[in-house]
């Protein structure tokens, strides 16, 4: 690697300490604001003295932030840039400077300290706000064609349904530049990969959906420090970089396979682990966790995706009478040696962070062995009763259902075993369950919508698409959110 993270956050901290920010540490995952769930980024921490609530102390103030955004779990490890965990590297200041010398500082750290071409960067900013396009082109001098103009979906950013929020003006690195600037798309994820966020952030928005001035105005910016050390480590991925590969390389070795041969499959179930430890060990470490409500479900629910894909890919855990092989400590080990400059407090935690991860492991583990039984009575049932009535043996839509949403077993592992008996599985009856469950969670969660914020409709909303649902056995109560 010729540059290492650690050094790309370093340097980001330095850069703004020696132009008059104060470098303060990093807000827990676990924010002290009812509107998110979870820590989403930089600003949070900042939120009250943006809103004029609280007195700033200081004028500016640069962070690296550690952040969970549960909306970007389905893009983990297929897309080439989003995790569950990551951190936010900020520059923020509170009625302090505003657009001219975020842009221009912003230009400066990338070009001169980070020694990005500057050919190399595209920039957004919103439709309507022609000072920063002139700012961006006439003091900074970047080609008109390099501006976008984009619309609210990419360029006015709000830190949830309220708050804080304003237009903002985003910088992108082209990996193509072959393919010249006539038709370029900044959306283009296989040429583009967006990095650095400035946010303008002048209105606060209301309850209603209204644009209220704020008393000053403030600059809240966000730099993804593993996008960063992509783009300078000239890595394919987010993942590849030191700042994660590690622990794929650990996973993969305790898998006995390797990464760089292994298909793309098997490299993106890598990639999970890799991303889902380090969300779990920060979550843990920052006092959540596992459960079956809020924050705690989403840890509990980022174990067991972590659990079922390594036993998927034939690593020996937890189980079968063996409850000291589970494998989510010796992961956590690598992710903990990884964590000195994302947060030091995390070693002291070691301890109660492996005996977490060790204790839902095995539980997991433990429901999945009962519904292998439970398996094995369904299949030689489907099997008696075709064999009285002359049907073709079949797994019941129900039972299919029961063993995925109770047990945690994937369909395609059901299907699986079932397939070596002969016995097919009824997958309308299958997924005329899962509509119906469908329907009952959403029910469920529209009361939380108005009380705890968008958040918590994100942790529920994935568990349609691959995450094992925890209500079970184990756990008398129902999913709570
Ligand atoms: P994207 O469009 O790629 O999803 P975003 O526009 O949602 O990113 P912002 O809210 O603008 O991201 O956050 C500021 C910066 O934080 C981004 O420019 C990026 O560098 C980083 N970032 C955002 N989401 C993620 C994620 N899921 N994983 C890693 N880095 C992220
Ligand atoms: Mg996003
Ligand atoms: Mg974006
Ligand atoms: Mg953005």
């Amino acid at each position: 690697y010729p540059i290492s993270g650690d050094e790309i956050r370093t340097r980001f901290l330095n850069f703004y300490a020696s132009r008059g920010h104060k470098i303060l540490p990093s807000a827990s995952l676990v924010p002290d604001d009812p509107t998110v769930l979870l820590t989403i980024a930089g600003m949070l921490q900042f939120k009250p003295i943006f809103l004029g609530k609280e007195p700033r102390s200081v004028p500016c103030a640069t962070t690296s932030q550690r952040c969970i955004r549960t909306n970007d779990v389905e893009n983990v490890g297929k897309t080439t840039r989003h995790h569950t965990f990551f951190e936010m590297l900020g520059n923020f200041s509170f009625g302090d400077y505003f657009k001219k010398e975020a842009i221009v500082w912003a230009w400066e750290l990338i070009t001169k300290e980070y020694k990005l071409p500057p050919e190399r960067l595209w920039i957004s900013v919103f439709k309507d706000d022609d000072e920063a396009f002139s700012i961006w082109h006439d003091e900074v001098g970047v080609p008109k064609e390099r501006i976008k103009r984009l619309g609210e979906d990419d360029n006015f950013w709000t830190s949830g349904i309220t708050g804080p929020c304003g237009p903002c003006s985003e910088i992108y690195y082209d990996f193509h530049p072959d393919r010249g600037s006539e038709s370029a798309d900044l959306g283009d994820d296989s040429r583009f990969i967006e990095f650095y966020n400035l946010v303008f952030m002048q209105y606060n928005k209301k309850d209603d959906g209204s644009l209220e001035p704020l008393k000053q105005k403030n600059i809240d910016t966000g730099m993804g420090l593993e996008r960063m050390a992509r783009i300078l480590q000239q890595v394919p991925n987010n993942y590849e970089t030191d700042l994660i590969f590690p622990i794929i390389q650990k996973a993969a070795n305790l898998a006995m396979i390797s990464y760089a041969k292994a298909d793309d499959a098997t490299k993106t179930n890598l990639k999970i682990i890799g991303d889902h430890m380090r969300a779990v060990v920060y979550l843990i470490s920052d006092a959540v966790l596992p459960s079956n409500i809020g924050r705690g479900y989403v840890v509990r629910r980022l174990i067991r995706r972590v659990v079922r894909i390594g036993r998927l890919l034939g690593i020996k855990g937890a189980g079968e009478g063996n409850p000291d092989g589970a494998f989510l400590p010796g992961l956590a080990k690598t992710v903990i040696e990884l964590s000195n400059h994302i947060d030091p407090d995390v070693t002291g935690r070691m301890p109660h962070i492996l005996e977490e991860l060790k204790r839902e492991e095995l539980r997991f583990v433990q429901t999945l062995e009962r519904g292998e039984k439970l398996l094995d009575q369904f299949l030689a049932s489907a099997l008696l009763n075709a064999s009285t009535n002359g049907d073709r043996p079949c797994l019941a839509g129900k039972d299919v259902f029961l063993l995925y949403d109770t047990y945690g077993f994937p369909v395609e592992i059901t299907a699986e075993v079932a397939e070596e008996r002969g016995v097919s599985l009824d997958m309308n009856g299958f997924h005329i369950e899962m509509e119906n469950q469908r329907r009952q969670s959403q029910a469920a969660h529209s009361t939380v919508k108005l009380s705890v914020g968008n958040e918590v409709e994100l942790a529920e909303s994935i568990g349609d698409n691959g995450f094992l649902r925890c209500k079970g056995v184990e756990d008398s109560k129902h999913i709570a959110i």
